[in-house]
C-alpha cells in the first residue's frame, strides 16, 4: 500500500493543530487505499503547540512530531520534514488551514492516477493583503521570474512531491535552500491547481515585513547573479560618460578655456574610476563562477528512462 506523508511546518499554532488534524482526517476518509502519516514540525513554538502534537501522537499512531530547539524558519522546517520522510509522496501544507485541505484528494488523484510527480497549489488571487504587500509581492515575482528564468508566480509551499522528487531535492548539495525555487528548478512533470487562500482560522501570520524582505533577497541571490551583473552594466554606463566628459575636457583644453591642471585631474579621475569598475566587474564574473561551482547543482536531472538498469549516477542524483 502506498504511503502519503503530510509535512506540516508550524510555529505557535496551538489553536489550529487539532482543527487541522480533524479536517484532514475528514478529507482522507474517502481515500482508503492509501496509508497516511502526518508529521508536524514544530519550528520552536513558545505556546502549547508541542503539547498538542504529543497528545495527538499518543492518540493516533499516524501522527508524528519533530520539535526544533528554537525557531529556525519555515524553510528549514520543511527540509527537516523531507529528510525524515520515507513515504511514496509527501504533501507540504500549512497548519493554519489557509491551504484548503479539501484539495488534498485532488492532489493525490493527480499524483496517483495522472502520473504527475509534482502537484502545486497556486494562489488564485491574493486575499486580504494590504496594497503595499501585494505590490511588493508582485514586483518580487516579476523580478524573480525575469532573473532566474523560473516561473514562480503565486506559487505557494502547498505541494505534493513524489518520492523521486524529494530524493532529487535532498540530493542537491547547496546549503541555502529555497523550497519552491528548487522544486521549480528540478523540473519534473508538474500540475498546478488554483486555490483561493482561506482566512487564517486563528493566530497571526508570523512573517514580519523584514523577514519577507530577507526571504526575497536570499531567494533572488540563490537563483541569479543580477547584483554582480549590475556592476558590469554600471561600468559600461560609466565608460560612456567618462569618454564624453574626457572629450569635452580635452576640447576645452585645446580651445584654451580650461583652468591650469584641471584637464589632467579630470582625466586621471575618469581613468582610475573606470579601471576600478572594470576590475570589479571582472572579479564579479569570477565570483559568479565560484558561486556556481560551490552550489554544485547537477547539470541535469533525468526523470524517466526506458531501461532502469542503465542508471547513470546522476540520473536520480
Ligand atoms: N511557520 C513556521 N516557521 C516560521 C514561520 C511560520 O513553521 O518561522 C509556519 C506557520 O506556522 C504556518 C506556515 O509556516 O503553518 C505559514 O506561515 P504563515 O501563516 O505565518 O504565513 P503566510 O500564510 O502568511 O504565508
Ligand atoms: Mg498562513
Amino acid at each position: 500500500m502506498k504511503k502519503i506523508e503530510f509535512i506540516v511546518p508550524l510555529l505557535n499554532e496551538q489553536e489550529n493543530i487539532r482543527l487541522f488534524y480533524q479536517s484532514l482526517l475528514t478529507e482522507l476518509e474517502g481515500l482508503s487505499c492509501l496509508q497516511y502519516q502526518i508529521t508536524y514540525i514544530d519550528d520552536g513554538s513558545t505556546d502549547l503547540s508541542w503539547q498538542q502534537i504529543e497528545q495527538l501522537s499518543d492518540q493516533d499512531s499516524r501522527v508524528r512530531g519533530v520539535r526544533f530547539s528554537r525557531n529556525f524558519g519555515k524553510e528549514f522546517a520543511i527540509e527537516a520534514g523531507l529528510r525524515q520522510s520515507d513515504a511514496d509522496a509527501v504533501i507540504v501544507i500549512d497548519s493554519d488551514l489557509q491551504h484548503p485541505v479539501a484539495m488534498v484528494p485532488e492532489f493525490i488523484q493527480a499524483w496517483q492516477h495522472e502520473g504527475y510527480k509534482v502537484v502545486s497549489g497556486v494562489k488564485a488571487r491574493r486575499q486580504k493583503e494590504s496594497k503595499l504587500k501585494s505590490v511588493l509581492a508582485n514586483s518580487y515575482y516579476f523580478l524573480f521570474n525575469r532573473l532566474s528564468g523560473l516561473a514562480l508566480d503565486q506559487m505557494t509551499d502547498f505541494k505534493l512531491l513524489d518520492r523521486q522528487v524529494v530524493q532529487a531535492w535532498l540530493a542537491l548539495p547547496e546549503r541555502e535552500r529555497f523550497f519552491r525555487g528548487l522544486v521549480a528548478w528540478l523540473g519534473y512533470r508538474e500540475k498546478t491547481l488554483e486555490f483561493v487562500p482561506l482566512e487564517r482560522v486563528s493566530g497571526e501570520t508570523s512573517w514580519s515585513l523584514r523577514q519577507l524582505f530577507s526571504y526575497a533577497r536570499s531567494s533572488l541571490v540563490s537563483f541569479s547573479y543580477a547584483p554582480l551583473k549590475l556592476i558590469s552594466i554600471l561600468s559600461l554606463v560609466m565608460l560612456v560618460f567618462a569618454v564624453l566628459l574626457g572629450v569635452q575636457s580635452l576640447f576645452y583644453k585645446i580651445m584654451g578655456y580650461a583652468e591650469e591642471g584641471f584637464t589632467t585631474v579630470i582625466l586621471t579621475q575618469l581613468i582610475i574610476g573606470c579601471s576600478i569598475m572594470f576590475a570589479l566587474s571582472s572579479i564579479g564574473s569570477y565570483i559568479a563562477r565560484i558561486y556556481d561551482e560551490l552550489k554544485a547543482r547537477p547539470h541535469y536531472v533525468i526523470s524517466e528512462q526506458t531501461t532502469p538498469e542503465q542508471q547513470d549516477a546522476r540520473v536520480t542524483i
